[in-house]
């Protein structure tokens, strides 16, 4: 065999990791045979490419590798790995892990706290996860924390990936606007909310779950995107319903549309 067919191969995916992982996570049903044999090829291709690493004791198995390498590798089918060029590492936590956070607001004054994170996308370094969040069914914090990334492939934190000419000020419009009517929907959500219901605990969720997004995709249009690339995957339809226009425009950036699924 010549030494160029050895360097090419890359290790194969575990048959029956890859089918539980599939039927485990019912996200990639819209895709074809040869598109789940593609997204197959690409999962292969970023394990050889990534390190994915365990903190706090956590131990990385197959399925561990399987199950993000799949939800990381779904919103770029089309798209290929490229926008995952600027890391390596993806750490993963056994739950939730505390960052500390320092913010100086506007009269010079710094306000030192620590949150509970379920994942983080460190522009330039690695993504942060937590097992239990990645598992969960009706949020996807792997595909958020990649859909930052893909965010971030042209430097900057703003809800619009590397497109550009006619496309990016197209892009830039459909978000604004769904992300301005999301914002507006929110307010008034929160303004019907009865001053004896504590808008923090879950009380509140009956009135929250009328939004078509979970209520964070209003902290700023980066997070809009990536409240809404996790939806399109995970609830398309109620995306499409809520914004058509953004869905289209999502569609076209990924090269999917998981409605048929
Ligand atoms: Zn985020």
């Amino acid at each position: 065999m010549p030494l160029r067919w050895f360097a090419r191969r890359r290790p194969q995916i575990d048959e029956s990791l890859w089918q539980s992982t599939l039927t485990q996570y019912p996200l990639a049903g819209h895709l074809s045979t040869s598109e789940l044999g593609q997204l197959r090829n690409l999962c292969s291709e970023f394990l050889h490419r990534k390190t994915i690493s365990g903190a706090r004791g956590f131990e990385i198995n197959e399925q561990v590798r399987i199950t993000i390498a799949f939800q990381a590798c779904l919103p770029v089918l089309k798209l290929g790995l490229a926008g995952y060029d600027d890391f390596v590492e993806i750490i993963v936590y056994p739950s939730q892990f505390r960052v500390p956070r320092r913010i100086v607001d506007e009269d010079g004054l710094v306000h030192e706290s620590v949150e509970d994170l379920s994942g983080e996308a460190m522009d330039g370094g690695p993504i942060v996860l937590s097992w239990p969040d990645v598992q969960a069914d009706d949020t996807n914090v792997t595909i958020h924390e990649f859909v930052h990334k893909l965010d971030l492939a042209d430097g900057e934190a703003d809800g619009i990936p590397a497109l550009s000419g006619p496309r990016r000020r197209r892009w830039r419009e459909n978000l604004h606007t769904a992300y301005e009517h999301f914002c507006d929907a929110l307010d008034a959500i929160e303004a019907a909310i009865p001053p004896d219901v504590d808008p923090e605990t879950e009380h509140a969720d009956p009135w929250f779950g009328r939004l078509p997004l979970d209520p964070y995709a209003a902290v700023d249009p980066a997070e809009f995107f990536a409240v809404c690339g996790e939806a399109f995957f995970v609830t398309p339809h109620r995306l499409a319903q809520a914004y058509p226009a953004w869905y289209r425009e999502l569609s076209e950036f990924f090269g999917q549309d998981p409605r048929n699924r």
